[in-house]
């Protein structure tokens, strides 16, 4: 069923308006599209490059009520900033608009419409707390009151930040509301949700028996959620902060902003072009959607899923998703300052955006996790872009002008030889090459082949020594005929393989591209993917600029500021926190999306992937995305129980270890546990806490330990255990 496109849709995850942008989210979705539509818009195919701002959601209402402002003021700061980041790194989006747009306000509710109409979703009610003053229902987080734990005043409906307990809004003492002080009630509120089960069986056959080209990532994590079973999701919230849903009996209520989100792409696209419905509606469109990993389900389950229920639009071809990237060894984090910022790297480099864009996309997350390191990217910098490929073309022109009088030289077909022929093939062949990698979404693999393409080169000039030829000639005079020849050969031959070097950099390092253009006095035009491969590009005799240096050699001192820099951000954020919690805080907005839905629906395609709901800030990486997936039946085979330890002491000779008696219930344990540096004995004793029971017993220090208690360990390493909120049975099993 193959057919040949008309027409790309090509879109990138819509980044989330709450913060700035990150190079995991550019290695994520926004670098891999903007090569991909480069490249199309080379080929002179007809292609649009669609992205925006995602500025509903709880998160953003969060943060205007913290920072006193109101959300659109919340949006309008992070729109511009994440516009301006793009636009730095020459991510070409055709356009890049906002879900605040009043264009998507009214497209979402037309699509949600049409799915109410047809009689798609299912209507529940279920009990929410509400304020009667403020006459609107409230998240957890709205709502604060005393801590039963602690007796912190200041703690919230999901959690007190002060002890760290994990609360619901019911736990509190003293409840009141954040909006109006008033005390909250319980009431009824009604929400539409989509019945993903009806769905399921088609998404089998569509992901699993019609895509199985889909990246591995990709098919195997669709896999593994429509394994466990798809469920209906509500697709409304009680807010006012998002797209209204557009029904009689909706007041206070907004779409989920995962439902709004995707549509904003078909939003855009209205924006952009009259002809939007070309793009979204005609079977001979190419959707592709790049995204991070964290959206996953959204693109290829959940979105689909309702376009496939609405029927007027068409299905995404690929869903490219990349891994996360990590920075020096760890999660990119936003809320620990682990991150290197666009803005702040535009600053610190200025004229590097290409650097940055071909280290990003030389160690892309494509197929797993990956590592940026300041130090690898001075490596792929100096080793690889100045000496290899900058060097290159700085040496064919500068022999150019030495040797040539600044001119293209003539090719003598006659004198050509082995050498000569063997790089014309070379670049002959590259083209098909580089297409393909690009095509199948292996951009990495494209863009060593560019590199491995400038190494020809300087085998060849290595080979050749045309510097040589001169000097055999006698004393300094004209070289003879021949070995003129010969160097006309040469240097036309590298000047052709430069052309064809800026051709295939382009979509990869366009300002790269330009600076080459110039040098060889040629229009964008030339850069036409049509001329890849070709040998006759310059024109023998054209008189071409003195070379420019494409890139410049980064210094120890630069790469040591960095990796200060970022060390210093980090402890800084962390020493605030620590003060003021601010950490706890940021992780825990981004969770309310996925708590309210949790709460209403305990859906297990919510809970056992939680953090993928985060989305957007495909960006916050913290701890919670280390380990990979697994699955249901993985999980279920631990067997988790509430004990309480009635004896605790230290292992003698180990300063790390104590040795605790914890009771089952059913029976008593003796579990040693590397905790001591953490607890004093004493105070754990009659403490609860949640024990793995089923861990194969093993010996430390000569004790038998039958099991192990969890703890959570936070950034600075400090460890706090894991226990129930309130007193429980011991043996309960912890699911
Ligand atoms: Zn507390």
């Amino acid at each position: 069923m193959e057919t040949t496109p008309k027409r790309y849709l090509v879109t990138s995850a819509l980044p989330y308006a709450n913060g700035p942008l990150h190079i995991g989210h550019l290695a994520g979705s926004y670098l891999p599209a903007d090569i991909y539509v480069r490249y199309q818009r080379a080929q002179k195919r007809d292609v649009k490059f669609i992205c925006g701002s995602d500025e509903h959601g709880v998160p953003i209402t969060i943060r205007a009520m913290k920072e006193g402002v109101t959300p659109q003021e919340v949006v309008d700061k992070y729109h511009k900033m994440l516009k301006y980041a793009f636009e730095q790194m020459s991510i070409s989006f055709d356009i890049y608009s906002r879900t605040s747009s009043k264009v998507h306000h009214e497209t979402a509710a037309t699509f949600f419409k049409k799915l109410y109409n047809d009689n798609l979703f299912e209507e529940k009610e279920t009990e929410q707390f509400y304020d009667e003053k403020a006459k609107t229902f409230l998240a957890d987080r709205y709502i604060t009151g005393t801590c039963p734990v602690c007796q912190n005043p200041g703690a919230y409906g999901d959690q007190c930040e002060k002890c760290g307990s994990s609360l619901s809004p019911e736990q509190l003492i003293n409840p009141r509301s954040t909006l109006s002080d008033a005390v909250p009630v319980k009431k009824k509120t009604k929400h539409w949700y989509f019945p993903l089960q009806n769905y399921e069986a088609w998404l089998r056959q569509w992901i699993l028996q019609e895509h199985t080209e889909w990246k591995s990532n990709v098919y195997g994590q669709c896999k593994s959620w429509l394994d466990q079973g798809l469920q209906s999701r509500a697709m409304t919230r009680d807010s006012n902060w998002g797209v209204k849903v557009p029904l009689e009996d909706a007041e206070g209520k907004v779409l989920y902003v995962w439902f709004d989100a995707p549509i904003g792409y078909i939003s855009a696209t209205k924006e952009l072009t009259a002809q939007w419905a070309d793009y979204w509606c005609k079977e001979d469109t190419k959707l592709i959607h790049f995204i991070g990993k964290d959206n996953i389900v959204f693109h290829c389950i959940i979105f689909p899923a309702m376009l496939k229920a609405h029927g007027n639009f068409v299905l995404p071809d690929n869903v490219p998703a990349n891994e996360f990237l990590n920075l020096e060894g760890e999660k990119i984090s936003t809320s620990r300052n682990w991150a290197v910022w666009v803005h702040e790297f535009v600053n610190d480099f200025p004229g590097c955006e290409d650097v940055l864009r071909y280290v990003l996309c030389s160690n892309a997350p494509e197929t797993k996790d990956n590592d940026f390191t300041w130090k690898s990217f001075q490596d792929a910098n100096n080793s690889e872009l100045v000496n290899i490929f900058g060097n290159f073309v700085n040496r064919t022109f500068v022999l150019m002008h030495k040797l040539c009088n600044g001119k293209v030289p003539k090719f003598h077909n006659d004198i050509i030889d082995d050498t000569d022929k063997s790089l014309i093939n070379t670049i002959q062949n590259s083209k098909s090459k580089i297409e393909n990698s690009i095509e199948e979404f292996k951009f990495r693999e494209a863009l060593f082949e560019v590199i491995d393409l400038a190494r020809s080169g300087n085998k060849y000039l290595q080979e050749k020594e045309p510097w040589k030829k001169t000097k055999q000639s006698t004393d300094n005079e004209q070289p003879t005929i021949e070995a003129q020849f010969q160097i006309d050969n040469c240097i036309h031959i590298c000047l052709q393989l430069c052309a064809n070097l800026a051709i295939y950099i382009n979509p990869f390092l366009p300002s790269t591209a330009k600076k080459m253009c110039y040098m060889m006095k040629v229009v964008d035009k030339m850069l036409e993917w049509e001329n890849a491969g070709k040998t006759k590009l310059l024109s023998v005799g054209y008189s071409l600029r003195p070379p420019e240096l494409l890139f410049r050699k980064i210094q120890d001192e630069e790469i040591e500021t960095q990796i200060t820099k970022l060390k210093t951000a980090s402890e800084e954020k962390s020493a605030q926190s620590s003060v003021e919690n601010s950490q706890t805080n940021k992780n825990m907005e981004q969770n309310i999306d996925n708590k309210i839905q949790t709460q209403e629906e305990n859906n297990p395609l919510v809970t056992d992937n939680q953090h993928q709901d985060k989305y957007s800030d495909g960006s916050d990486q913290t701890t919670e995305i280390s380990k990979p997936e697994i699955t249901f039946d993985d999980f279920a085979k631990l067997d988790l129980r509430i004990g309480t330890i009635t004896t605790a002491e230290k292992v003698e000779k180990a300063d790390k270890l104590l040795k605790l008696e914890v009771d089952l219930g059913y029976e008593k344990r003796t579990i040693v546990s590397g905790i001591a540096q953490h607890f004093t004995p004493e105070n754990l004793v009659n403490t609860q806490v949640i024990v793995v029971a089923n861990l194969a017993p093993h010996k430390m220090r000569g004790i038998l330990s039958e099991g192990m208690i969890l703890t959570a360990e936070e950034p600075g390493g400090k460890l706090i255990l894991v226990n129930p909120d309130s007193l429980t049975k011991n043996g309960s099993s912890v699911r």
